[in-house]
């Protein structure tokens, strides 16, 4: 490796597909941590990423290094702040980058900052050999847990904060969508009480995967699911039409519904059927609760009730980029870790 340089995944231009290349090793800005990325994993949001749907086309200015999920050790702090952070912990970045000014955040609903900024979109991310995260959205490991659940706690962050707003203990759970938050909310349902979890996805790979973590008392195509006003509890991961429509007639009377999933396209639903007639509580989660849910996260991890190398189906170097996001694209996988 050329002095101060490193390998990094970038969108180098508005267009589908990225370039992996030498760039320079960033420094931290100020109230920034250098690290050193040990692992990162490829979340579906890096798929439209890719392919740049009109939403990446939106939120990423190229030349941008891309991805988000991600555990490195600190080489650098750079603040005159008091913090706990210091050199050598490993620490993963909360991707929903706040901005401390915004009526949300002043009521510390920082998930849902009105100016968030989104790491490895809005700004350089995690797919390179190092990266610079801002102190302020860097949490510091537990060292108890694996250091690749450390980088897949994303997706297990949304399912513990979509799981504990629907509150399952002795509840019938459907879980619409079968991608890594989706896996993880079985998870998290199993493992705070739900009375019976049941999986939906379309893809024999990921129900025979679901099935064997243990995790769901049933998985099944969504075309199988004919019970209608049966479910306490529909966790809505898929955001495909047909999964959204299967979970308003799902759902029991006065049940819930979580939305989570996010639809490429505009979704119609009958209103008065659904939303009075069924007197439903709708809730929408985006994200993770700073840093309540990142906590209860590591607690889960560290009891072992949610045991994340049951997800974790692939591991590439990050040269082989566009291979990972090929296997990802087939959806023959679960998480796919990327090791610089
Ligand atoms: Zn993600
Ligand atoms: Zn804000």
């Amino acid at each position: 490796m050329q002095k101060n340089l490193m390998l990094a995944v970038v969108k180098v231009s508005a267009a589908p597909g990225v370039v992996i290349k030498k760039v320079p090793i960033p420094k931290p800005g100020k109230d920034e941590v250098l690290v050193k990325v040990i692992y990162a994993s490829i979340c579906g949001t890096d798929i439209g990423i890719y392919d740049w749907i009109p939403w990446a086309a939106a939120h990423i200015k190229p030349p941008t290094i891309i991805g988000h999920e991600m555990v490195g050790k600190v080489l650098k702090v750079n603040t005159k702040q008091k913090t706990d952070i210091k050199v050598g912990d490993l620490v993963s970045s909360e991707t929903h980058i706040f901005c401390l000014n915004c009526f949300q955040c002043k009521i510390k609903n920082y998930h849902v900052c009105e100016n968030i900024q989104l790491f490895g979109i809005g700004r350089d991310g995690a797919y390179a050999e190092y990266a610079t995260i801002p102190l302020r959205t860097t949490w510091k490991n537990d060292p108890a847990i694996s250091i690749e659940a450390m980088s897949v706690q994303e997706p297990l962050g949304n399912a513990v904060n979509a799981v504990g707003k629907a509150k399952v203990k002795g509840k019938k759970v459907l879980i619409m969508g079968l991608g890594p938050t989706g896996l993880c909310a079985g998870g998290v349902a199993r493992a705070t009480g739900a009375k019976e979890v049941v999986g939906v996805n379309d893809e024999p790979y990921r129900r025979k995967l679901a099935m064997k973590t243990g995790w769901f008392d049933r998985v099944v195509d969504v075309l199988d699911i004919k019970e209608h006003n049966s479910f306490d509890t529909v966790l809505e991961m898929s955001g495909n039409r047909l999964g959204i429509e299967v979970a308003f007639d799902a759902v029991r009377i006065a049940g819930t519904i979580i939305a989570f999933g996010i639809p490429k396209e505009n979704i119609s639903i009958d209103w008065g059927k659904y939303l009075i007639n069924k007197e439903l509580i709708i809730r929408s989660v985006f994200g993770r609760q700073l840093w309540k849910t990142w906590h209860q996260t590591t607690d889960l991890l560290k009891s072992g009730k949610v045991d994340l190398s049951k997800i974790i189906t692939h591991k590439f170097r990050l040269k082989d980029f566009d291979k990972a996001m090929a296997v990802m694209k087939s959806r023959q996988c679960g998480k796919i870790i990327l090791e610089p």
